[in-house]
């Protein structure tokens, strides 16, 4: 007789979970059942801009409703879990039904945070027309409903979403002010003075940027109207997007006394304090961390489809070091652990090139790359990205660090897509067997269509095999 384990949430971590779960046969040991909130199969949530700029969910859907079918998973659309008791083993959704289960999983996702900010909700809790988050499909359609090209808009939040989210409305033709509480954009990911690259990019884009703005409301009795800042100055905004930051989702766990702090508490195996009660994803929190990009989520799930199988009863999570980059199409920006020196040690590398706007730096400790942030120019991410997961010790000239040259942060056999776990050796028989482009790679291996920062990688993959690569459209 097969377990019952049901997987709430149906965003990326349970699209990659499902995924490990059946590349491990799972579904002879369980009777699976996903529950999601939204109403599509899973998508890929990182390429929503395409929504927003009129493209169709299909078009980033990783796992269509056949496929769960196809696959022997039953999948609940449309279903809001909104009660769960461990002690009882069951959870209801909220249109009142009762599900037993005997395993499950909390795989929740983040909301966006919102800033204390008056006037974004009707009184009776909706949103106000024309204000929007950036999060979901439904959010991007919502977005678009509001979008009049040569109409002001105002995103708040100037991080990696509310820059993508500029971009977007600006391709839509609207007037865009992006407005940031912190005195530099992308503070977290970006030091001071690759910040001010950025934001030089940013403005070439059209796109007025404000930071130090605190947005105290949105103005506007039945819709959006303007933004009132601090020091009662007016922006005017016909939509008003706010993406200024993400929190773990986790009503449902604390409504259900699993015990959480900023996320739901799991330990190495991503299980909760409860028996047989597991958490994957950004509603997780492992070690005091909790993770907003996919790289992490997926690495989870790999160790979480070990452990419910029992394929690696020793596999545990440790912990992800995060890389992140940018996906505004014209600005380039990758990141990767601390963005300044933290211990007088610390070796500090640093090349400007004012007119190229392209800043470059490093962060080095014991001959160890801590972090590294690059605007402007980013084509030596992927390699860095890859001595600073694996820790290489690196090179006396640190110059090379830089170069496309670099052969030492080559991939030995590992991954080359990160999101989509795709490596070398698979990409050259794709190659061998017939791919010519990256839209050829892409349809065959999934290479590529995640977050777009192994693309330079592949086009090299298909040049040293004599191929001439063709773009894969953002
Ligand atoms: C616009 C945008 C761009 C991004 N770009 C990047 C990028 O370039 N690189 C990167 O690494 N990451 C990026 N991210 C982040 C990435 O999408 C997330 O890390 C990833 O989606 C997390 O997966 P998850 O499954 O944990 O959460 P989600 O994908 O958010 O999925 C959670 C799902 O659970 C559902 N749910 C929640 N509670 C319940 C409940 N009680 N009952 C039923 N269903 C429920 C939600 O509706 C949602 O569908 C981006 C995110 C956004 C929004």
């Amino acid at each position: 007789m097969r377990k019952k384990l049901a997987i709430i949430g149906n965003g990326m971590a349970t699209g990659r979970l499902l995924d490990e779960l059946i590349r491990r046969d799972a579904l002879s040991q369980f009777e699976i059942t996903v529950f999601g909130e939204e109403a599509h199969g899973c998508y890929n949530r990182i390429l929503l801009n395409r929504v927003l700029l009129g493209g169709a969910v299909d078009d980033i859907t990783l796992k269509t409703a056949a496929w769960y079918a196809e696959n022997g998973i039953k999948l609940r659309t449309g279903a809001v879990v909104n009660r769960l008791s461990h002690a009882a083993h069951r959870l209801w959704t909220a249109d009142g039904q009762e599900h037993y289960f005997d395993t499950a999983v909390f795989a929740t996702g983040s909301i966006p945070r919102l800033p204390p900010i008056e006037g974004v909700k009707t009184p009776d809790g909706k949103w106000k027309d024309g204000v929007a988050v950036y999060r979901t499909a439904a959010d991007c359609e919502r977005m678009r409903s509001f979008a009049k090209s040569g109409r002001p808009a105002v995103v708040v939040g100037g991080g990696l979403l509310g820059l993508e989210a500029a971009k977007g409305l600006a391709d839509l033709g609207m007037s865009v002010t992006l407005l940031h509480l912190f005195d530099t954009l992308m503070n977290r990911q970006v030091d001071k003075i690759g910040a001010v690259m950025l934001r030089r990019a940013i403005e070439r884009l059209g796109i007025t940027v404000r930071t130090g703005a605190n947005t105290k409301a949105v103005l506007g009795a039945k819709r959006a109207e303007a933004v009132l800042l601090g020091g009662d100055e007016r922006v005017s905004a016909d939509l008003v997007v706010f993406a200024s930051g993400v929190k773990p989702r986790i009503d449902l766990a604390q409504q259900s006394d699993v015990p959480t702090n900023a996320g739901i508490l799991v330990d190495d195996r991503l299980q909760t304090v409860l028996p047989g009660l597991y958490a994957v994803g950004e509603c997780a929190e492992h070690n005091r961390q909790t993770y907003g990009t996919v790289q992490p989520v997926y690495e989870q799930c790999t160790v979480l489809a070990d452990v419910l199988t029992g394929a690696n009863p020793n596999a545990r999570y440790r912990g992800s070091k995060v890389y992140t980059r940018l996906k505004v199409v014209g600005i380039e920006v990758a990141s990767m652990g601390d963005i300044d020196a933290k211990d007088a040690d610390d070796e500090v590398v640093q090349v400007i090139e004012e007119k190229r706007g392209v800043y470059r730096k490093l962060i080095i400790r014991n001959d160890r790359l801590a972090g590294a942030v690059l605007v402007g120019d980013a084509s030596a991410a992927a390699g860095l990205a890859r001595r600073f997961e694996r820790g290489d010790s690196l090179p006396a000239n640190r110059l090379d660090l830089f170069a496309s040259t670099d052969r030492a942060a080559e991939p030995v056999g590992g991954a080359v897509c990160n999101c989509h776990q795709v490596n070398e050796p698979t990409i050259l028989s794709a190659v061998r067997s017939g791919c010519r482009t990256l839209q050829d790679l892409a349809a065959r291996t999934g290479a590529g269509t995640g977050c777009g920062g192994c693309r330079g990688q592949l086009a090299s993959l298909l040049l040293k095999a004599g191929k001439q690569p063709a773009t894969v459209s953002n």
